[in-house]
């Protein structure tokens, strides 16, 4: 069995998040129940800025809030010194109620509407990441009806296409997001931006892919962007201040995946980004990266009740769970894969395989397939790990199933971050036919 952070066994057997049983959290604070190790969010923070501050390399590490966006994430977030990532209002506006610095806070997005454009300029964001030209024709239209500044920088894509193994150079990239390196829409959306006046272009961004294990995506994701920078600062007199290589770092999940530390990543990153710079002539940009992930995603455990069961002779047994695809949709919509223990007898030799059903009318709502586990009695917690990023965040009320709370456990204390969501709140906004 494999145990993230500050999770173990305790005396009595059970499984431990945080010094905290979790058997006696489920009976608190109820199931499902989202758990997060607060102390490895820290340790995840503090890996990702360790490189950059020994290296004395400017940077700032944003955390990619769409991942896990609460008040209490937030404000975790801002004590570890992080940045943030907002790709909507309502991820804005979560971020201003939770008192984030507005400064360090740049907005996202392939289709940013005028409202949300003039909330991140009324609040003055610290930059805006301009995707398209309608969002460059918009923004220079709402600056100058507001006479004002903005900070901004150009998403690019720079025909890399990194997934978790692999990665695949495409000579013009087939996506939705950003301004195409190779086909000249970048530099013309470049030298467009620089000639606003409003406009305090910082620099460039690319984000490259997500659940990389490997750093050749992100070194030659640098490589494309610095050689471009080069070639900008002949042509367009532009030195770029901020050099933005997104997220995607890769987690555990299971034992196929193997990703490096956050450390690493930066550390390879880092040497790449100088060696380009100095091999140009360049000065030295900020470095800046967006993780989200991996700085919440193995952190998180999600804490079921198991309830039926259902043999289909010579094929296989079912397990259902009192959540399922409206706390964590992944499985069904990616085939995303888990890791599973009974919390109240993790190490307990597996005697059967059995398959993690939901309790939703899908019959691709399974949790996980064919994992290996004990003889189960009544009452029984499956504790399902791994699951603190785009669960919470992609969580739903289908079924109308009440969203399950969340909580916070460091150092044998435990803290409620979200409240468990009531059948009241999820009428509150029906209207009555008449
Ligand atoms: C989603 C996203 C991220 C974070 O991706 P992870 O895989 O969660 O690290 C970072 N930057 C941008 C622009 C994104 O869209």
């Amino acid at each position: 069995m494999h145990f993230y952070g500050s999770t173990g066994i305790n005396s009595k057997g059970n499984l431990e998040i945080g010094g905290l049983d979790a058997i006696d959290l489920a009976r608190e604070y109820g199931t499902p129940l989202y758990v997060y190790d607060v102390a490895l969010i820290r340790e995840r923070a503090r890996g990702f800025k360790q490189a950059f501050d020994e290296q004395k390399v400017q940077a700032q590490v944003a955390y990619a809030s769409k991942a896990f966006s609460t008040i209490a994430m937030l404000q975790l977030a801002e004590e570890e010194g992080l940045s943030l990532d907002v790709v909507s209002g309502g991820e804005l506006y979560t971020a201003l109620a939770a008192g984030f610095p507005v400064e360090r806070i740049h907005f996202h997005g392939n289709n940013k509407s005028r409202e949300e454009l003039e909330m991140a300029l009324e609040n003055r964001i610290g930059c805006i990441v301009v995707d398209n030209f309608y969002e460059l024709n918009l923004l220079k239209l709402i600056c100058n009806e507001k006479n004002t500044m903005v900070k901004i920088l150009l998403r690019v894509t720079p025909g890399i296409e990194a997934h978790t193994h692999d990665y695949i150079l495409t000579g013009q990239e087939d996506s939705k997001f950003g301004f195409d390196l190779q086909n000249g829409q970048a530099e013309e959306a470049l030298s467009a931006a620089l000639q606003f006046e409003n406009f305090d272009v910082l620099g460039i961004h690319c984000h490259i892919g997500s659940q990389i294990f490997e750093t050749t995506g992100f070194l030659l994701a640098a490589e494309k962007l610095i050689e471009k920078l080069n070639k900008w600062k002949n042509k367009l007199s532009f030195e770029a201040k901020v050099l933005n290589l997104g997220g995607g770092f890769g987690i555990r999940y299971t034992k196929e995946d193997e990703p490096l530390l956050p450390y690493q990543y930066v550390s390879e990153i880092i040497k790449e980004v100088k060696s380009l710079v100095s091999s140009f002539s360049l000065s030295m940009p900020e470095i800046w990266i967006e993780p989200g992930r991996s700085l919440v995603g193995d952190s998180g455990i999600t804490l079921y009740k198991i309830g039926s069961s259902k043999e289909v002779p010579g094929v296989r047994k079912y397990l259902a769970v009192d959540g399922g695809m409206s706390d964590n949709i992944r499985p069904a919509l990616y085939q995303a894969k888990y890791e599973a223990v009974l919390a109240n007898k993790p190490l307990e030799k597996a005697d059967e395989t059995v398959s993690i059903a939901g309790k939703c009318c899908e019959s691709g709502d399974m949790l996980i397939w064919d994992l290996p586990l004990p003889k189960q009695g009544d009452e029984d917690i499956l504790a399902v790990f791994c699951t603190g990023a785009y669960g919470y965040s992609m969580s739903n009320n289908y079924n109308r199933l009440p969203r399950p709370a969340v909580v916070f456990v460091e150092n044998g204390k435990s803290a409620l971050v979200v409240k468990r969501e009531t059948y009241e709140d999820l009428i509150r906004l029906d209207l009555p036919l008449k």
